[in-house]
């Protein structure tokens, strides 16, 4: 579904659907895009672009936050419709090429997760900054919802004052059935990786927070206030990148605790079986 597009703050755009962010930063050089929602999404995207006075063939660069299906969509539409170049981390370079998410990825198992593949992306590494004309975009690489998880900083002004943007990636502990954070005997455990990555997004200079999922910024609530109360920039928040960065080490503390009751309700069951055999109740 639609959403309607804005101006966030300076030359950056909300130009996503309704419920998935895309974002648009805008030079007369040439334009960037971030993320490119659902397959289906591609030409309200466009739409919204041009809602905006702006033209899609202007789109120089598209880069992804995580290559799932939702994000990373509508690129390859995209991607055709205005001959831009693509850039991803390494990981998430292979998942959108590959039209679908790596093995090692906790939704993996997930079925009906694919979407079009991407041609030509270009890997890029961490702390790597990309330029169109005077626009420049940095990569972090913050892995934990997928292997390739990737934040986004750039900044933008308005009159004489310029402030820091950050598209923060998905940091929540979703998985398909049978993955563990925590680890087993096929994989390592990403919990080291996925607590770092949340401390990186909590410590980058941040004025404006964006994700690729609106609520998770109250987009809709801040876009009420900003109707109410016009002259306060409500996108403005200091404090929103630590606030999300908390509310993701609850996330994930949560999920590792689910992670370990399993386990130990599975080390239960095995010693029961053990002791008493298949058939015996053993409450
Ligand atoms: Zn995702």
């Amino acid at each position: 579904m639609p959403h309607e597009p804005f101006r966030v703050y300076g030359n950056t755009y909300y130009v996503g659907v309704a419920g998935l962010s895309v974002i648009l930063i805008a030079s007369n050089k040439g334009l960037i895009l971030l993320d490119g929602a659902l397959p289906q999404s591609a030409p309200i995207i466009a739409a919204s672009i041009a809602k905006l006075g702006f033209r899609v063939e202007d789109i120089r660069l598209i880069v992804n936050t995580h290559a799932h299906f939702d994000h990373a969509g509508g690129i390859a539409a995209l991607q055709r419709a205005s001959s831009a170049s693509v850039a991803a981390s390494p990981s998430g370079a292979r998942a959108l090429e590959a039209g679908g998410p790596t093995d090692d990825d906790p939704q993996f198992g997930f079925r009906n997760n694919g979407f079009p593949p991407v041609q030509g992306v270009r890997s890029v590494s961490d702390n790597e900054t990309l330029r169109v004309g005077e626009l420049a975009i940095t990569a972090h690489l913050t892995p934990g919802h997928t292997p390739g998880s990737t934040t986004w900083t750039w900044r933008s002004c308005e009159v004489d004052r310029c402030l820091n943007i950050v598209y923060a990636d998905s940091l929540s502990a979703v998985a398909a059935p049978g993955f563990r954070f925590t680890g087993d005997a096929t994989r390592p455990s990403r919990v080291d990786g996925f607590m770092h990555s949340i401390a990186r997004v909590e410590s980058l200079p941040c004025d404006v927070l964006l994700t690729p999922h609106p609520e998770l910024f109250d987009m809709d609530a801040k876009l009420q206030r900003w109707r109410e109360q016009p002259n306060v920039n409500p996108f403005i928040q200091s404090e929103s990148c630590k606030h999300y960065a908390v509310q993701a080490r609850r996330n994930l503390q949560h999920r590792l605790d689910e992670e370990r009751v399993a386990s130990g309700k599975k080390q239960a069951r095995r010693l029961a079986l053990r002791d008493h055999g298949p058939r015996r109740n053993v409450s």
